[in-house]
């Protein structure tokens, strides 16, 4: 018996929740101490500094924070005037989040396939319009924007509205442009597992529509205008002062992060790439169109389960997103059951291998070599 680093399991866990405040641990307690020794818990200074933040970081007119990125879409898709009785066209391969606040406004999710990207596919967009049809909503998933061109021009074709949930795309684009500066408006989560998170819940609406943004800044505190006047119905749905504040210091490393994401991604490509049975995100570099963040890894996979049951021998925690189940899969009433081939094709396949930035270069190869020796490749 000798006490080599063989007895030392190797333990990958799928997120590092406290890694979230280690990180920058300083810095964030001291901006935490300020805002709780000012007592500027609600709107106040650290919240508006982080809306102009995000405004800077994507060059957009406005940013309005809220409370999370669910109620961000059901106010921006209220905004936008989406209503009973209205279809909105939305992937299936998305949280049902997504689809609830489409519900929630009155409307019916009509869900539609993917692409071999995993994003939404624009011909399927085309063939659901009805005459019901007033929003698309495109998902900008694990990190990467749809194909917004092609979006764009069945919406002008058939005079849409687009509202991008972009929950998972901040800092990600498509022809040099940042997701959540397409549509009339988007929201991005800041949840902590999201590529800026903070240490709750909390989202953030963008648009560069001045009437748009006026009407999130009324519905997210009650209705009520500069005065204190109510002169709508309104929710409340403010992004807190403390997570702002905290936001604010992630905000200033966010593009180390992205950076260190893309590196990740990048590692994942070499140890993989000759693994045939897997099929892997685009890699970083591939595709002039697009810049990705990797908010998630999620690869297609033959054999799925017992390759994940082999990562787990191996230390290595992995999740299919959304439990398993594709937004049409729930049998939620309201939604209509379609065949949608590639999406169905995907969840017999699909799984997120661990991607975030607490995660080390080697951390990285000991994933890829147990995948490589479960496929019998050598190590
Ligand atoms: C996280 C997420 C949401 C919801 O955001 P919350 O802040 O958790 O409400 C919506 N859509 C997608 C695609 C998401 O990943």
């Amino acid at each position: 018996m000798t006490s080599t680093s063989e007895s030392v399991l190797t333990q990958i866990p799928f997120f590092r929740y406290s890694h979230l405040f280690n990180q920058y641990r300083d810095e964030t307690l001291a901006a935490m101490i300020d805002v709780m020794e000012r007592g500027a818990f609600i709107l106040q200074n650290d919240c508006a500094e982080f809306e102009r933040g995000i405004e800077r970081f994507l060059s957009i007119k406005h940013a309005v924070g809220v409370a999370n990125g669910t109620d961000g879409l059901i106010i921006a898709l209220r905004a936008a005037g989406v209503k009973q009785g209205d279809e909105v066209i939305v992937p299936s391969h998305t949280y049902v989040a997504s689809a609830a606040s489409i519900h929630f406004v009155g409307a019916t999710p009509v869900l539609v396939d993917c692409l071999d990207d995993h994003l939404i596919d624009p011909d399927a967009v085309d063939a659901a319009v009805s005459s019901k049809t007033t929003c698309i909503m495109p998902i900008q998933l694990n990190g990467r924007t749809a194909n917004m061109t092609a979006l764009q021009q069945i919406a002008d074709r058939h005079k849409l509205v687009i509202v991008e949930d972009a929950a998972q795309g901040l800092g990600s684009k498509f022809k040099g442009r940042n997701a959540g500066t397409f549509g009339i408006a988007a929201e991005f989560s800041l949840y902590p597992a999201k590529v800026l998170g903070c240490f709750g819940d909390g989202g953030v609406i963008t648009t560069n529509d001045d009437g748009m943004a006026e009407q999130v800044r009324l519905l997210r505190d009650h209705g009520r205008n500069d005065s204190g006047l109510v002169v709508t119905w309104g929710l409340n749905s403010r992004l807190d002062n403390l997570q702002a504040a905290i936001l604010n210091v992630r905000l200033k490393h966010f593009h180390q992060e992205i950076e260190r994401r893309r590196e990740l991604a990048r590692l994942y490509r070499e140890g993989l790439d000759e693994v045939e049975e897997l099929l892997l995100p685009p890699g970083p570099d591939d595709d002039p169109d697009h810049f990705d963040v990797y908010q998630n890894y999620e690869v297609e996979a033959g054999k799925r389960d017992e390759l994940r049951a082999h990562l787990e021998r191996d230390g290595v925690r992995t999740i299919i997103q959304w439990a398993g189940t594709p937004v049409h899969g729930f049998g939620l009433p309201g939604v209509r059951i379609t065949d949608l081939p590639r999406t169905r094709l995907l969840f017999e396949r699909c799984f997120l291998l661990p991607m975030n930035t607490s995660l080390a270069d080697d951390e990285i190869r000991y994933v890829c070599s147990s995948i490589r020796r479960f496929y019998g490749r050598a190590d």
